[in-house]
């Protein structure tokens, strides 16, 4: 998951940008955690048990207000009891990473994937692209090879990972033209940093397609000792505290 958060990180001082260059600095005083780091973890820290999709999502928001959230997702982060509003844009799938790491089987993963989704972001497009997220990290950390895993994103959600998607583009913050060039760019990387610069450089929601791709790029390649270290530091304690916790349950190296 903390790949997820350090794709964030790294791609949040890009926001906006046509076509950032290959080569820049993965940490810089610029950079920042946004509001994908902190839905991230609010997911993860439900699925620890600490109460429902929903209360989590608001009491992460309502601790960090000001991360760069959609006006539509803060109207309903700030209203208690707020009914989902149907969207179909990238913030479900964005904060799903901690499903395909928690989740026992792939039913489960497609469950809690949908069931987080659909709090908020309801609409089918952004119920499978969170589900696809979930699957691709559930099925890469069991060692599916990843032709093999291409192939299943194909068969049960047609998504055609062919590279050609890896275009700059316009500012696309729709969850499947942000799932399908995350998820392309992480199973065709050498590593996982090469994944997110291939994610950064496509330019426009570059933080949430570095956090997506970052999420399934750490399951297929690692994440790299040094990105692990510096990504933590970005981290507020509140924050900090629900990875840590997270690793624990996960038996990773905190
Ligand atoms: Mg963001």
């Amino acid at each position: 998951m903390l790949g997820a958060i350090a794709g964030d990180i790294i791609g949040s001082r890009f926001e906006g940008e046509s076509e950032p260059p290959r080569d820049f600095a993965l940490f810089h005083p610029d950079c920042r955690f946004t509001d994908d780091s902190v839905c991230t973890l609010a997911v993860a820290d439900a699925l620890m048990g600490a109460r429902d999709f929903a209360a989590s999502l608001r009491a992460f928001v309502r601790r960090h207000p000001n991360r760069g959230y959609g006006g539509m997702f803060l109207d309903w982060a700030l209203t208690d009891d707020a009914p989902a509003y149907g969207s179909w844009g990238n913030g479900a799938p964005m904060r799903v990473a901690a499903v395909g790491w928690l989740a026992r089987s792939e039913t489960e993963a497609l469950e809690l994937a949908a069931a987080q989704a659909a709090v908020s972001h309801n609409h089918p497009d952004a119920v499978a692209a969170s589900q696809a997220v979930a699957l691709a990290i559930l099925l890469a950390r069991s060692g599916l090879p990843r032709l093999e895993l291409a192939r299943r994103l194909a068969d049960d959600f047609d998504y055609d990972l062919a590279e050609s998607v890896l275009k700059p583009g316009d500012f696309d913050i729709s969850a499947a033209g942000t799932v399908l060039p995350a998820l392309t760019a992480a199973l065709t990387a050498v590593d996982w940093e090469d994944a997110i610069r291939t994610a950064v450089c496509l330019g426009g929601d570059t933080d949430t397609l570095a956090c997506i791709t970052g999420a399934v790029a750490e399951a297929i390649h690692g994440l790299p000792d040094h990105v692990s270290k510096i990504a933590r530091s970005y981290l507020t304690a509140d924050l900090y505290g629900v990875l840590s916790r997270f690793e624990v349950a996960m038996h990773l190296p905190t």
